[in-house]
């Protein structure tokens, strides 16, 4: 039998929770002192726990040493009605008091370096310096809404596992230190002291070691995985961050989306939020060609559309493709007279060549109008689009940048509001990306380029693309410089793979792939990406040998849960998420990491710093 466990403190109450079922009775109460005044000898007191504030009476009678904001307290009181004229609708409490009896500090608080009592506001609008905020963590993840940010996660998370668990996956730790894994960024290294000069590497992902687990019979894997990335940090990046990392064995593409779906659908039911699946799934040669993007954002879902070639547009200008004209018909649109000449005035200033028109009058604008066929144009996009009464617009841009530049003005559109959002949150599978990318690096005054794997070198090809791979790959063999023609290139780069992202609200929040177990063609993408047999080996050589030994056909998918939860939180920063985030610059200011080592550490370690520029 479990026993009961009473904290010590037996019969506390939290703050937050005080209610009508506790009126006339005595309770205990521990917290900060959140805000306090003096009213003629009677303390008015907020006291606050994580779940919220409560107001303390302290009489007369009862003697206070004097209080300071933040100092931690012990109540025990009788809890009142307040009356009418004091109720404070803000708070969940606002109806009720406690009348203290009993008193106690039992922990003073030093001046505060920033208010943390002004929580009925939104952090998103805290004046505060962030720095300042990360400094002092421990003030900052005393306001509500930090608590309740946390809490979010933690249920999240929670309920995640909980499905996984019903799933049937085990979850499975993975080490730390860690061989470099092939996710492509910069690794964080460990200095060994028991084996001089040799170095952990803390996992990027734990790639190598699920494939490895499905190798072992292990079937459904997944974990609450710490990733490590030693990147320049571009804005809103951690350099360790948490995956929802998964495997499983005997499957295909689908499974992993509807495992996914169904995941997301019940942690996030769970959590009071609405979303429906299945979602969609586009093309990632549709989304690049529509979105110019391989994360669009559906909640605006406004698809740049290619022009009937028969319209003539008689513009003799080299900049443009008379061929090649492209548009955005944004139905609904309804600009006001003010936001339409905002808009006219944002399209000059970035000198875009353009076409719009409003139906409910007709009106043609823009720099495009003299050069078309104004009634062609009209009875075109009545005939191909939806094009009916009332306030619609369209935007026709024939330019080599059409892409960027339909963008911009969709961008401008949504960054001024004018776009309405079709839901809060859109999730979207973008698949079939392409196996390779192929980059160009300047060495001395050459050009050198370089095929590399777009997700990462244990992605799979998809099935009717596999001879292509075979045919670039003999290519490659009879002739490196092949990588120099740009038709070879193209070749390559349309390949596609069995890789997929999720995609929300224009967020890439998950990325996996079906892996290769075909040891022989495994080679042969080592090969493609310049990887020689003998690097394969001392990197990777523990996986393909596993894979000798009998390996299920096995994929997974790794979802970033900093980003999900700060997107459902509707946070731009994942900083809002986590409880002690690092700066910019990979500081912890907190704690100060990273710092100097003893001269003794280094030299156990046999290190010397050396100044590198
Ligand atoms: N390891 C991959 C990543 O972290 C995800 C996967 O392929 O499962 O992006």
């Amino acid at each position: 039998m479990l026993k009961q466990i009473d904290y010590t403190y037996k019969d506390r109450v939290w703050c937050g929770k005080i209610n009508e079922k506790y009126i006339n009775k005595v309770v205990k109460l521990y917290g900060w002192v959140h805000r306090f005044r003096d009213m003629g000898g009677i303390t008015f007191i907020d006291l606050r726990d994580r779940t919220g504030v409560v107001q303390v009476v302290l009489p007369k009678e009862l003697k206070i040493e004097k209080l300071s904001l933040e100092d931690v307290l012990e109540v025990i009181g009788i809890v009142k009605e307040r009356p009418a004229e004091n109720v404070n609708p803000n708070i969940a409490t606002g109806n009720f008091e406690v009348i203290a009896k009993e008193f106690k500090i039992l922990s003073k608080s030093e001046p505060l370096p920033f208010m943390i009592n002004d929580d009925y506001k939104d952090i998103r609008d805290l004046k505060i310096d962030e720095s300042l905020r990360l400094r002092y963590r421990y003030l900052d993840l005393r306001r509500l809404q930090m608590f309740r940010n946390m809490f979010f996660r933690h249920k999240l998370i929670k309920y995640i596992r909980d499905f996984m668990d019903n799933e049937d996956f085990l979850e499975i730790e993975t080490p730390l230190l860690a061989k470099p894994t092939p996710e492509g960024a910069r690794d964080f290294l460990v200095p060994s002291r028991l084996q001089l000069g040799k170095f952990y590497a803390l996992p990027q992902s734990p790639q190598l070691f699920k494939q490895i687990l499905m190798v072992s019979g292990i079937d459904r894997y997944f974990q609450i995985a710490k990733c490590l990335r030693d990147e320049d940090l571009r804005a809103d990046r951690q350099p360790e961050f948490t995956q929802v990392d998964i495997e499983m064995s005997f499957i295909s593409k689908n499974d992993i989306f509807l495992l996914v779906e169904n995941l997301l659908e019940f942690a996030l039911n769970n959590l009071g939020i609405d979303i429906n699946t299945p979602f969609e799934v586009i093309d990632y040669k549709y989304a690049i060609e529509h979105f110019n993007s391989d994360k669009p954002d559906l909640r605006y879902n406004y698809p740049i559309k290619k022009w009937n070639n028969s319209i003539k547009i008689n513009l003799n200008d080299e900049n443009f493709n008379i061929n090649q004209t492209y548009y955005i018909f944004f139905k609904n649109l309804g600009l006001t007279r003010k936001e339409l000449d905002k808009l006219n005035e944002f399209l000059k200033q970035n000198n875009l060549k353009f076409l719009y028109f409003i139906s409910s009058n007709g009106e043609f604008k823009g720099s495009l109008v003299k050069f078309v066929d104004v009634n062609e144009v009209d009875s075109y996009l009545r005939k191909e689009n939806d094009f009916a009464n009332g306030d619609y617009i369209v935007f026709i841009i024939s330019s080599k940048n059409y892409l960027n530049e339909l963008v911009l003005i969709k961008n401008y559109l949504i960054d001024n509001k004018l776009l309405r959002p079709v839901k809060d949150f859109y999730f979207l599978w973008v698949d079939n990306f392409p196996l390779f990318k192929v980059e160009e690096e300047k060495v001395g005054d050459k050009i050198i380029r370089k095929i590399s794997p777009e997700h990462h070198p244990f992605t799979n090809v998809l099935e009717e693309d596999k001879p292509k791979v075979y045919m670039i790959y003999k290519e490659l063999q009879k002739d490196p410089k092949i990588i120099y023609d740009d038709n070879f290139v193209k070749e390559v780069l349309s390949i596609r793979s069995l890789a997929y992202d999720l995609v929300l609200n224009g967020v890439e929040v998950a990325s996996g792939s079906i892996r290769i177990t075909d040891i022989e063609f495994q080679k042969i993408i080592f090969n493609i990406i310049g990887i020689t047999e003998e690097e394969a080996n001392k990197k990777f050589g523990f996986l393909l040998e596993a894979f000798k030994y009998g390996v299920p056909p096995h994929g997974g998918i790794a979802l970033g849960i900093d980003r999900i939860i700060a997107l459902l939180l509707g946070y731009s920063s994942i900083r809002e998420v986590i409880a002690f985030p690092k700066t910019q610059s990979g500081t912890c200011l907190l704690t100060k990491a990273p710092s100097e080592v003893d001269e003794i550490q280094l030299k156990e370690l046999g290190i010397k710093l050396m100044e590198v520029n």
